[in-house]
């Protein structure tokens, strides 16, 4: 037997890494959230998918611009993180870069990627979008940062 609660305390034990999922709503202004449903999907095509809350206030942002981009989020960035997960906080322009097809990304992040929505898949309360990768990189990565985890309900750090 199973129910939400016993749900959630299982896949508390699940350790994920944690990213910023970003997209551009109708005014081109950066809207994004804390994500840790996040997966590389294929390498021939290149595909990641997301899962995004269909109570998101920002979820049309999504569907409407048909792109999206992919921060990993670095171990020093609990604070973005904290930020990106909470209504309503503010979040000042210069956290943010340009990708090269005009996402909003995170500065210093591990790496990461720009999609383009290849396919939106229905997942419960939660809609599926699979991303067709157009741009990636690795940044802080590059310098043996380490990432943020969650797990258990709190972040963690690789020892
Ligand atoms: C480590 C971590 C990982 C996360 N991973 C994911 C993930 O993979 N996918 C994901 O979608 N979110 C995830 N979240 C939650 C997500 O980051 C936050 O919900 C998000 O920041 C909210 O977006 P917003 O600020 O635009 O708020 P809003 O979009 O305005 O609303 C915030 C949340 O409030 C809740 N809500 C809205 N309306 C209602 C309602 N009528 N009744 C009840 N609840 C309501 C929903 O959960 C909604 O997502 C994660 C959070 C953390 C801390």
């Amino acid at each position: 037997m199973s129910s939400p609660d016993k749900f959630r305390e299982v896949m508390s034990n699940f350790a994920s890494g944690v990213t910023i999922v970003t997209t551009r709503d109708r005014d081109k202004r950066p809207y994004g959230l804390t994500v840790s449903a996040f997966t590389s999907v294929s390498l021939d095509p290149l595909l990641v998918l997301v899962c995004l809350d269909n109570r998101l206030s920002g979820l049309s942002a999504f569907k409407d611009s048909g792109k999206f981009g992919v921060s990993l989020l670095a171990e020093s960035q609990e604070e973005i993180s904290r930020m990106f997960a909470r209504k309503d906080s503010e979040r000042p322009d210069s956290i943010y870069f340009d990708g090269p097809a005009g996402m909003p990304l995170m500065r210093n992040s591990l790496a990461t990627l720009e999609c383009e929505t290849a396919a939106m898949y229905p997942g419960g309360d939660h809609t599926i979008f699979m991303g067709k990768v157009i741009s990636s990189d690795v940044i802080e990565g590059k310098t043996g940062a380490k990432p943020l985890m969650y797990f258990r309900g709190k972040y963690h750090r690789l020892p």
